[in-house]
């Protein structure tokens, strides 16, 4: 029996370093090292046969015994080429698997001993029959797919593997190792998978082996074929895209290849995890799908894959729990701010109705009030005392509706709008929100921000919130919000009626103290790394600084001023100083020259001038009204920005002056041959309302009759042309300005004799308010009686600060 059949026998060796081989098929193989390139001329000298056994470690150059697999290939050399001399390219054909019983020689080349190996299993007949029927199938489709896609790619650039088996052949075949081994070329198998297949002597451990890849081979080229048949005609190149991502994502899916995409996969388990609405989580899976048909590079991709992390870090479904402690409440109120005993009590009667009826949407609290006065402030303090997450959205100058709701994602760069951002930086669906300055919302081209507003606090209808970018909707019923202001006239009324408004006003000399001394000054001593016992400031330093650099209705610049108190008191700490004082002179030294002096303690009583109030949104302010005359036709001159309201009222001032000349004692020609100019200081600002009225006809009966204005003396009210002092608005912080001033009488109309009830007692206790229903009743007590010596004409401003070298150089008057 020839050798050729017969297994059994002594073989030359050539070792495999990175290569391995089973039997059933014809290839090449590069022989390199000299012992395999003797082996073969052996070999060739003989009958051609030869035996190819893998290297356990492809690192050793000259292996023995120990460093070869049990398991080789006999092979035959079908050919040999030679490339030089030692360097050769054979084709063999692989015949069979031998078992290697020992190495008989190693010297010039490898020879081995070699039996047939035994094929074993401990499958029963049957599944053996039925796994080899299933690889059977399998490796009949991957063969036939494969002559299907090599027939249709003419051109041949494309060709698929590798076998070179036809279906007829593969049906033939009925030893399953023999299957195994015809399969292997057809699948992409590591070395190592390899080397299991060729080692392996279980029959039914070999087929098992490969089948998942036999599938995964079979899938593929079924699905390529699917695509080559759609493509087939089909010139559009975006057709064929998409077809191929179809077909890729399809392919992935079936491999369950996902974690491929190691992005989408995370997105996708964040997606399980979350807690959102089932609605949502499809809308976001959806994204998910399309992200997986698309280049990551796309910008499409990007788009997608920003949106669905936008939807992640929302805070669906998470909620803090609330804490309604009324007592605990007024602990923490009382504990961050001083006075505003009023605003405290209706803050925390809202918070006791929350407590009774959780699930009632309450008012909206609208706090109004000057800056610096703790509106902000207290909308904290309420999160803190209720135990929830705290967000401040400032409205200021918002314009675009999108800023509230959102850009659609059509537009580059788009982003969810502000409310969807506060949840997010919340991390809870029921934050306290502060919606800051809801007084400065503006609407233009751009939408009305105020009408997106209105959803959001309209308990009817923020259960569903939808911003434009998010799209799906989003419950915004358990947020708390507070609102902020400095003033009622800008807010929409249908805005208003949703809000319940608490009013707070400005502080006075003392309230500012006690602030200061409990609450800014400590906070910054911390902020600046100060002990409590290294920096003494007493409360006289506090007052002046009080007075002298700050005219504000709130604490804003006190608290700026302080802040730079403590850095000046930083460095001198920092330098070594234990314990710093301040007194009133280094307190110049650190802020340089008082910034405001007393307007009244400036001025002497003047004809034509007078003291008028003015409410702002930044609380009050006393505003100077000047009034000349000089001969003219009867005209009237009104300067200073002043509004149309105003205007009238200056009119009304004139008529009332010239029908009540005679009373007056002023001489109807001496109105009729002088023009009248009324001009406010200060500009650049503009003044409008009828709250001047009662001071400008002073100020006109002032010039006429030629008597003085009282300098501590200021008055607010509007007239009728019969000389009636008509109810003003913003009483207590006109009352405040004046008071801050350091005027001593303030004339207000009678009708808000009401309002004095808010004043506090410290202003009341200093301040003389009167009340007044005519005119005359201010006139009495403004106008001196005395005439006012005559003015030197012109009347040249005297220099602010004459230097002692020029007042010697004064010309004689
Ligand atoms: P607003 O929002 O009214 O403009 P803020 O809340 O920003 O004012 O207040 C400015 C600063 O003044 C904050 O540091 C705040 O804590 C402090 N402040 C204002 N009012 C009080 C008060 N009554 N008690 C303690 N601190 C106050």
């Amino acid at each position: 029996m020839s050798k050729h059949t017969e297994t059994a026998g002594q073989y030359p060796v050539i070792p495999l370093r990175t290569e391995v081989q089973l039997p059933g098929h014809v290839g090449p193989l590069e022989i390199g090292r000299e012992a395999s390139v003797r082996a073969i001329e052996a070999a060739t000298r003989d009958d051609n046969l030869i035996i190819i056994i893998p290297q356990k470690n492809p690192a050793v150059r000259d292996p023995g015994q120990k460093d070869l697999h049990e398991v080789g290939v006999r092979a035959e050399i079908v050919q040999v080429v030679k490339h030089s001399p030692g360097r050769f390219t054979t084709v063999m054909r692989f015949l069979e698997r031998v078992h290697i019983d020992a190495l008989v020689a190693t010297e010039p080349f490898l020879v081995a001993s070699v039996s047939k190996l035994a094929s074993t299993t401990e499958a029963t007949p049957d599944a053996l029959a039925s796994t080899t029927t299933k690889v059977r199938d399998y490796l009949v489709a991957v063969v036939t797919d494969a002559q299907a896609k090599e027939s249709r790619d003419k051109d041949g650039k494309e060709k698929e593997p590798r076998g070179e088996l036809t279906r007829a052949q593969v049906q033939a075949i009925v030893d399953p190792d023999k299957l195994v081994d015809a399969a292997a070329p057809y699948l992409e198998l590591e070395r190592d998978e390899l080397t299991s297949l060729l080692i392996e002597t279980d029959t039914m451990k070999r087929l098992e082996r490969i089948i998942p890849s036999l599938e995964r081979q079979a899938t593929v080229l079924r699905l390529k074929a699917d695509i080559g048949a759609e493509l087939e005609g089909e010139s559009s190149r975006t057709h064929r895209e998409r077809v191929l991502r179809d077909r890729m994502r399809q392919i992935q899916e079936e491999l369950g290849e996902q974690d491929d995409n190691a992005e989408i996969d995370d997105l996708r388990k964040k997606i399980e995890d979350s807690k959102m609405s089932d609605e949502v989580r499809a809308v976001a899976k959806k994204q998910l799908s399309r992200m997986s048909q698309m280049a990551s590079s796309s910008p499409e991709y990007n788009i997608a894959r920003t949106y669905v992390e936008n939807l992640l870090e929302i805070p669906w479904n998470v909620f803090t729990d609330d804490r309604i402690d009324v007592s605990a409440a007024r602990a923490i109120l009382e504990a961050e701010h001083s006075g505003l005993e009023k605003v405290k009590r209706r803050i925390l009667e809202f918070l006791a109705v929350r407590k009774l009826a959780p699930n009632k949407h309450g008012p909206i609290l609208l706090l109004v009030g000057p800056p610096g006065v703790g509106k902000t402030s207290l909308g904290k303090s309420i999160a803190s005392s209720l135990g929830r997450k705290y967000v401040r959205i400032s409205l200021g100058g918002v314009r675009d509706e999108a800023e509230v709701r959102g850009h659609r994602r059509t537009y580059i760069g788009a982003l969810p709008g502000r409310i969807i951002s506060g949840l997010k930086k919340a991390g809870s669906m029921n934050p306290v929100f502060v919606l800051d300055e809801i007084d400065k919302l503006a609407a233009d081209m751009r939408g009305d921000p105020a009408a997106a507003m209105l959803e959001v606090l309209d308990p009817e209808q923020n259960k569903d919130f939808v911003d434009h970018y998010v799209e799906v909707p989003v419950d915004l019923s358990k947020v708390m919000f507070i609102c902020t202001a400095n003033q009622l006239d800008t807010i929409s009324q249908p805005l208003l009626d949703r809000m319940e408004v608490v009013e707070l006003s400005g502080y006075t000399s003392v309230e500012k103290l006690a602030i200061a001394k409990n609450h800014l000054l400590p906070k910054q001593l911390g902020e600046h790394g100060i002990g409590k016992d290294q920096l003494e400031v007493t409360d006289e330093v506090l007052t002046e600084i009080i007075h002298s650099y700050t005219r504000e209705a709130g604490v804003r610049n006190l608290e700026r001023e302080i802040a730079a108190v403590c850095r000046g008191a930083a460095v001198k700490v920092a330098e070594g100083a234990e314990t710093v004082g301040l007194s009133l002179k280094q307190l110049e030294e650190l802020l340089g020259p008082p910034r405001y002096v007393s307007d009244i303690a400036e001025r002497k009583p003047e004809v034509g001038v007078i003291t008028g109030l003015a409410w702002t949104p930044v609380g009050g302010d006393i505003m100077f009204i000047e009034c000349r005359i000089y001969p003219g036709k009867g005209e009237v001159k009104l300067t200073g920005q002043m509004g149309d309201v105003m205007k009238e009222s200056a009119q009304a001032a004139m008529s009332w002056t010239r029908s009540n000349a005679t009373r007056l004692g002023i001489d109807h020609a001496k109105i009729a041959s002088s023009d009248v100019h009324i001009h406010l200081p200060q500009g650049g600002i503009k003044k409008d309302g009828p709250s001047a009225g009662v001071a400008l006809t002073c100020a006109v009966v002032s010039v006429f009759t030629n008597r003085p204005i009282r300098n501590d003396v200021a008055i607010t009210g509007e007239i009728d042309l019969r000389g009636n002092a008509l109810p003003i608005g913003g009483l207590k912080e006109k009352i405040l300005a004046a008071h801050r001033a350091g005027i001593k009488i303030v004339f207000i109309p009678f009708r808000n004799e009401k309002d004095i009830l808010d004043i506090p007692d410290e202003v009341k206790s200093q301040l003389d308010i009167r009340t007044m229903k005519k005119i005359d009743d201010a006139l009495a007590v403004a106008l001196g009686d005395a005439p006012a010596p005559p003015e030197p004409e012109p009347a040249i401003p005297p220099p602010t600060a004459p230097s002692r070298s020029n007042v010697g150089e004064r010309l004689p008057s």
